[in-house]
């Protein structure tokens, strides 16, 4: 009995500092996107007369969303260089 309930204990347990830990790697997650700039202060930042790649001046940019596909919290990356370059919101 007591075996039973301590396994039931320990299931709970490791579900909750699952979920702790996903939460934890979510707002990390959230906090990189925070760090790079918005496409006003990247413009601003790089002087550039258009929207381009800071490092090999690639004009090719593509975007992704940060956890899913359909994610609002957009980065946008060059596609020559795989740098990341700046973050935008969706709607
Ligand atoms: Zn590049």
């Amino acid at each position: 009995m007591y075996v039973t309930a301590a396994f039931i204990i320990f299931i709970l347990g490791c579900g909750f500092l699952g979920d702790r830990l996903i939460t934890h790697f979510r707002e990390r997650k959230h906090e990189a996107w925070l760090r790079f700039p918005s496409i006003e202060e990247y413009a601003r930042k790089t002087q550039l007369s258009r929207i381009q790649c800071w490092h090999c001046r690639s004009y090719s940019i593509r975007q992704y969303g940060l956890e899913a596909r359909n994610d609002k919290r957009r980065i946008h990356a060059c596609n020559q260089c795989n740098t990341n370059l700046y973050r935008t919101m969706w709607g």
